[in-house]
């Protein structure tokens, strides 16, 4: 690849943490969060937005705990427009190894007039004063305009000066409600450097949605006249129709460096498993052909590509699935490989065991491989997935079950340790998973609602591994978790799916 010194970094402004996790059914427990934290910070994320610590005392927590975790990478943490907020914000990030506040004001007639409910003036005001304000506290310090797509440019220009004037080091433009087009975005960015007074001191940041599909291409058009920091979240999750992509926009200003002449400092080779850890935790299956990192991304299926492909890979290829880690789907162990095979494989596919973790960890691949014929990669990805992660403290197991199912009806019987003490009991329901939920929250004393159950088989055959996941909220407090569970039962899986988020619910953050 080409690199001339000449060229723009981007920074990448990470927020799935924050507009990623805000969105409905994304909640991630405290160490779910800390995991994609580091992954991000390992793939080189300039800035990582851990939340918004105002708005509760778990997420204030929670962003102070990534702040402390977090070595190279900068930490920023939304503020409203008030003192309070931007003293919280403070108070969560001020440890870090490096930090940013994040400030943001809605500047459009209509967050104004209806949401705010205040004067151009009043708003120019408070700009002025709660940058000034973090400034106090912070040296670097961004300002978001909220929905400055529909703002007047001229008013936007003016709330731009206002913030650069008070000391703001980085200007956002967001596009809050995905109403923008590219051609568009390129206007008002050209607008804002050619009509504010020191822009040319500051950094140009854009946040794109997804509502009209235009997230990725809209961040680009910006970038090309002149922004210099995208926000984006990983596999583009977010508020309604979610983020700008993060893998797209990187792939794309990688793929295409001869047309933007930027680069990014993102080692794309940890995209793939960046996403899978994401999806993974959300409980969020990707769509096959979702750009990048969807299973069929890099799918040759016609036979005229295939035919080009085999060839020569530039035919139908632009992009190496190397590039961004895709494991390569060849090699799969059986019934008799021994514990050497499996280490080597592992090792080759990027996990390193400690010696104690390959014991833990061989009888439980041995037990597969006894029910099943071939492990297959994926196979091992989905026994491996929660062993580099931090534990979620499991306060209740499953030590036995049994089910009997009729057409109409069904009961399990469920066994749980919990303290060392076992305790059963035995439920009917409308079918045997329905039976086993309850169960359970009989024997947790809980009434945690399912609202979503999902069953996939990680590979294929008839004795695949199930995964199942479920997304249980506690009426209490309205708080969600997702669960996983994996074996080759998929009765089995559900129900440590099941006990898997409610353990995450009964763990004060
Ligand atoms: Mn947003």
């Amino acid at each position: 690849m080409n690199t001339t010194t000449d060229q723009r970094k981007i920074l990448i402004f990470d927020t799935t943490l924050r507009d990623g996790e805000q969105s409905p059914g994304c909640s991630m427990h405290l160490n779910e969060k800390l995991d994609v934290a580091e992954a991000l910070e390992a793939m080189g994320v300039d800035i990582i937005e851990a939340g918004f610590p105002a708005s509760s005392e778990g997420e204030f927590k929670a962003v102070r705990e990534i702040a402390s975790v977090l070595k190279r990478a900068r930490v920023t943490a939304l503020c409203r427009c008030k003192k309070e907020d931007i003293d919280r914000g403070y108070e969560a990030v001020k440890d870090a190894a490096a930090f940013r506040l994040h400030i943001f004001l809605a500047t459009s007639p209509i967050h104004l007039e209806h949401k705010l409910r205040i004067t151009e003036d009043t708003a120019i005001e408070m700009i002025d004063l709660h940058t000034r304000y973090a400034r106090a506290l912070a040296e670097d310090v961004e300002f978001s305009f909220e929905d400055a797509t529909r703002t007047p440019l001229p008013f936007l220009a003016k709330a731009a000066a206002t913030a650069i004037a008070a000391g703001a080091t980085t200007l956002n433009f967001p596009d809050t409600v995905g109403y923008a087009t590219p051609h568009e975005m390129g206007e008002m960015i050209t607008y804002i450097r050619n009509n504010v007074a020191g822009i040319e001191n500051v950094n140009i940041s854009v946040h794109c949605h997804n509502d009209l599909g235009m997230a990725v291409a809209n961040s680009l058009a910006a970038v090309q006249a002149g922004a210099g920091q995208v926000e984006c979240t990983v596999n583009g999750i977010g508020e309604r129709a979610g983020n700008a992509a993060m893998e797209e926009i990187v792939m794309s200003l990688r793929t295409r460096r001869d047309f933007f002449d930027c680069f990014t400092d993102i080692d794309t080779t940890r995209i793939y498993s960046v996403s899978k850890l994401v999806s993974s935790i959300v409980g969020i299956k990707l769509p096959p052909n979702k750009a990048i990192v969807g299973r069929n991304a890099f799918v040759h299926e016609s036979g005229i590509h295939q035919h080009g492909v085999l060839t020569n890979k530039c035919t139908y290829e632009i992009m190496n699935p190397r590039d961004i880690g895709v494991p390569e789907n060849a090699l799969v162990l059986g019934k008799h490989s021994g514990k050497h095979a499996f280490t080597e494989l592992l090792a080759e596919m990027g996990y390193s065991l400690t010696p104690e973790q390959a014991e833990t960890f061989f009888p439980k691949y041995k037990e597969i491989a006894d029910r099943k014929k071939e492990v297959t990669r994926s196979d091992i990805d989905a026994l491996l997935s929660g062993a580099f992660r931090r534990r979620i403290k499991r306060i209740y197991t499953l030590k036995d079950y049994e089910v009997t199912a009729y057409k109409n009806s069904a009961s399990a019987s469920i066994s749980l340790e919990a303290e060392g003490k076992i305790h059963t009991e035995r439920m009917t329901g409308d079918g045997p998973v329905d039976a086993g939920f309850k169960a359970i929250n009989s024997l947790t004393g809980q009434n945690f609602k399912l609202v979503d159950y999902q069953l996939h088989s990680v590979s294929e055959g008839k004795d695949a591994l199930g995964e199942a996941t479920v997304k249980l909220v506690s009426p209490d407090d309205g708080k969600m978790m997702t669960g996983k569970g994996v074996s080759t039962d998929v009765l089995e899986a559900s129900l440590l799916a099941y006990l898997n988020a409610t353990n995450k619910l009964l763990q004060e953050e």
